[in-house]
């Protein structure tokens, strides 16, 4: 793939090193588990799509659940790119980030009322707007704000993603989106909107896609769609293709589209389409740029397995327990021993804090650092305390040097707004 940076080759080839930074000493100056991004692997991804689609109206807004630390969407903002959210609190970090309002996008089925208005005051760029509710909602908050709200509807095109089931998102059965029959409807009423502009369509089938044909299939249907309401004499001035593109997790397993024939997909299917494209990516331009840093805690021999206990958990990496994801495993150190097979665990309080089952792997000891790879994506984003646990630390790596852009939480931090049951009040 163009542009890309082959990170597992130069942490190997550099003896512990990545992006010309020693990890062990980042280790050991900041603890583990730690967060590390590449900033020129999210520059490469983001310019490599940002090529593919020269010649094309297109804006790419980073869909900010992927990693939402302000940094790394201070390196959307700087790079021109706009961000899809999906609450009140992406739309703040967008803001803060330096993404201009105008750039972004809401997408999500549960808009509050409030998060309309704190949208529509920001004047952000349109809503995906996935209910007939939420499109009477966006109608009332905009009317009484004296607004008029840009909006596309989110069009559920009943196309199976072939991905993984938890983030499969355009079939009928999902929660996302609507049917072509009454996305027509929409538009057929649209003019009892007076403060709601229904110009756009916007379609998102899935994430983790290693597949161009379903997300042709599903740009098909809203291509076909579009032409029809023009035809009808709506105006379509945007078309949202969603997110979605997959990235390698599995060496040798996980074979990943290339961005040009994606952004050829996107050409050929919306051919002679005037208005402006949008692309919301969130995985691909961050998933390969992230590495979870841990330490061996200890090796405890089970009766069955052995287990390989780090000081990472599910609360800084959930994939593993949430989809049975597969994260390359790479001890820094690696020795010149037979490898060995374990269970990766954590110290969380539960069977599925695991990171892999029946790994091979260089032997370890105590104290060993290990890299779990490809984590840049609903890796920190998706954090909790469950047990406690702080907040890892986040750094962002560049040409021999390191910036922390997320200190490890306190434990003040973490309590901060709890408070004894001592100020009772009647309701
Ligand atoms: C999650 C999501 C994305 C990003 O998905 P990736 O697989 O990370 O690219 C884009 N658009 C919408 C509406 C989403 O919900």
């Amino acid at each position: 793939m163009t542009g890309t940076t082959d990170l597992a080759e130069a942490v190997c080839a550099d003896d512990g090193r990545l992006e010309g930074v020693d990890l062990r000493v980042l280790a050991q100056r900041l603890g583990t588990p730690l967060h590390v991004y590449s900033a020129p692997a999210i520059g490469a991804r983001i310019r490599a799509l940002q090529t593919a689609l020269r010649g094309q109206d297109a804006l790419i807004c980073y869909a900010v659940k992927a990693n939402s630390n302000l940094a790394v969407l201070g390196l959307m903002a700087d790079a021109g790119l706009g961000a899809d959210i999906v609450s009140a609190g992406e739309l703040q970090r967008s803001l803060r980030a330096g993404i201009p309002a105008g750039r972004i996008v809401f997408s999500g089925v549960a808009k509050s009322a409030d998060e309309i208005g704190d949208a529509l005051a920001a004047g952000i760029g349109r809503f995906n707007v996935e209910s007939k509710d939420e499109l009477r909602l966006l109608q009332d908050v905009a009317a009484a704000r004296g607004a008029v709200a840009r909006a596309s509807v989110r069009v559920n095109p009943d196309v199976d993603a072939l991905t993984h089931a938890k983030i499969s998102t355009g079939k009928s059965e999902n929660k996302f989106g609507v049917g072509i029959d009454e996305a027509r409807e929409w538009f057929a009423d649209s003019t009892r909107l007076t403060h709601v502009r229904l110009d756009g369509l916007h379609v998102h089938i899935g994430s983790q896609m290693l597949c161009l044909d379903p997300i042709q299939l599903a740009l098909q249907r809203v291509a076909a769609l579009w032409r029809e309401l023009t035809s009808s004499g709506y105006a379509i001035n945007s078309i949202d293709v969603g997110g979605g593109l997959g990235v390698r997790y599995r060496d040798g397993q996980d074979q990943p589209v290339s961005v040009q024939d994606y952004a050829e997909v996107i050409r050929k299917t919306l051919d002679g389409f005037g208005g402006r494209i949008l692309l919301e990516p969130g995985r691909w331009l961050v998933a390969e740029a992230g590495f979870l840093l841990t330490r061996v805690l200890r090796i405890k021999q089970g009766r069955q397995r052995r287990f390989l206990v780090v000081d990472a958990a599910m609360t800084e990496l959930v994939r593993p327990s949430l989809y049975d994801a597969w994260h390359e495993i790479v001890p820094i150190l690696r020795r010149p021993l037979p490898p060995q097979i374990y269970d990766v665990v954590g110290p969380v309080c539960e069977s599925s804090d695991t990171f892999a089952v029946d790994r091979q792997l260089p032997p370890c000891e105590p104290g060993d650092l290990l890299m779990i790879k490809t984590t840049g994506a609903y890796g920190a984003a998706m954090a909790s305390n469950y047990n406690s646990r702080p907040l890892a630390v986040e750094v962002l790596l560049e040409r021999g040097r390191y910036a922390v852009v997320r200190r490890r939480q306190t434990l003040e931090e973490m309590i901060a707004g709890e408070q004894p049951a001592r100020n009772w009040e009647c309701a």
